[in-house]
């Protein structure tokens, strides 16, 4: 993008986990400049430095710390408004600023699976954005990111599902503690111990990769059929979703054939080399004991899903092993690279 003045963006929900990494990634942003935090009535009023409790291992960037944190209310002073929100509210919030004419790009699950939203993963369905003109909001719009688990597990499957067709997924996660959210579970609920029920989270990992898979035809997204199972479970890893998966292909392929698939995987952030873009979306390791959360999950900008352990399988086809950033990829930094593509596809000025 060639452009002198950034564009002004708000965070709302700036206090918690996925806030804190929207206010890291945004703070040296090219594109992009913070002019608003918001969050709720227990944050608003209060310097931004004073009202969060700061859990990353970067500095507390000094422009943001001295903020005011505001209310959820669309009279903020930004163009883009980019939600952390709490499910419990960020429908209602996110609709008001779509209403009132900002650019939502939303983490949260509200709106996801709306008719009129694109479930976007820039790599994958950038022409699903052209929903949004059917959206009632005049200037305004909602786009959103998938959930953490299912961006990892899309970007994975996408390269398959073009080379050979996708029949049947089963997929089973190990999900970090920081996709609870701050402060999130209890440490005695979770030391020493495996929980085997994320509330919501199986159904969104068997939905929401067939929206983002589908195809856009005659104004509508039209969800791919494939067959997905998941079963997910809260281990005690800080950062990054592992995901053991089995897919059933439609057409026969080698293992070095999906390895190809997967390595020369590359969409238009890569070819036009967007600012939070990873240069490889999709990163195979041949050494068996990969990819592993504390070791890979950072890997280009913690952008990039990682993948091993490709081999076949008594019961599908093949199985293999992924991993990538819940908060990074599979938040902030997925919905930072969400509005790129909005602004290289003309629908941010
Ligand atoms: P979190 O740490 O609990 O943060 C929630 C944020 O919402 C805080 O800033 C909080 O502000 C604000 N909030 C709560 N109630 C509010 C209200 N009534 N009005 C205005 N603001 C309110 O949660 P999170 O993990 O960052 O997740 C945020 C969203 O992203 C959720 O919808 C989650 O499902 C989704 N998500 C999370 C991840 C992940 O890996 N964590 C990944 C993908 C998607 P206060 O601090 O003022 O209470």
């Amino acid at each position: 993008m060639s452009q002198q003045k950034k564009i002004s963006v708000g965070v709302l929900g700036a206090t918690g986990s996925v806030g804190q990494k929207f206010i890291a990634l945004l703070s040296d942003h090219p594109w992009f400049e913070i002019t608003e935090v918001a969050a709720s009535e227990r944050s608003s009023g209060k310097k931004y430095k004073n009202a969060v409790n700061w859990i990353l291992t970067s500095l507390l960037p000094k422009k943001v710390a001295n903020m005011t944190v505001k209310d959820c209310t669309p009279n903020l002073n930004c163009q883009i408004a980019f939600s952390g929100l709490d499910s419990s509210v960020a429908g209602e919030i996110e609709l008001s600023f779509a209403k009132a004419g900002y650019t939502v790009v939303s983490n949260s699950k509200n709106h996801r699976m709306d008719k009129d939203v694109p479930l976007l993963v820039p790599e994958i369905n950038h022409e699903h954005l052209e929903i949004i003109k059917t959206q009632k909001f005049g200037k305004g719009c909602i786009v959103t990111n998938p959930n953490c688990s299912t961006i990892g597990l899309s970007l994975a499957l996408k390269p398959l599902h073009d080379k050979f067709g996708l029949e049947s997924v089963n997929v089973v996660t190990l999900q970090a503690l920081s996709g609870a959210g701050y402060p999130g579970i209890s440490s005695l609920d979770i030391i020493d111990n495996v929980i085997p029920f994320i509330y919501g989270e199986e159904g969104k990992v068997e939905t929401e990769p067939l929206k983002i898979l589908g195809e856009y035809k005659s104004g509508k997204i039209q969800d791919t059929k494939i067959r997905i199972s998941a079963q997910c479970n809260r281990v005690a890893v800080m950062d990054g979703h592992t995901e053991c998966v089995q897919v059933n292909l439609k057409k026969k392929a080698t293992i070095e054939e999906i390895i190809n698939a997967w390595e020369n995987f590359k969409g238009i952030p890569q070819k036009r080399n967007f600012p939070t873009a990873p240069s490889k979306p999709i990163h195979y390791f041949d050494d068996q004991k990969y990819p592993q959360p504390k070791i890979h999950r950072n890997i280009d900008k913690g952008m990039a899903v990682s993948i091993g352990r490709l081999r076949e399988d008594s019961l599908f086809d093949y199985k293999f092993v992924i991993l990538s950033h819940n908060t990074v990829r599979g938040a902030a930094g997925g919905a930072i690279l969400c509005a790129e593509m909005m602004v290289e596809d003309g629908y941010i000025k």
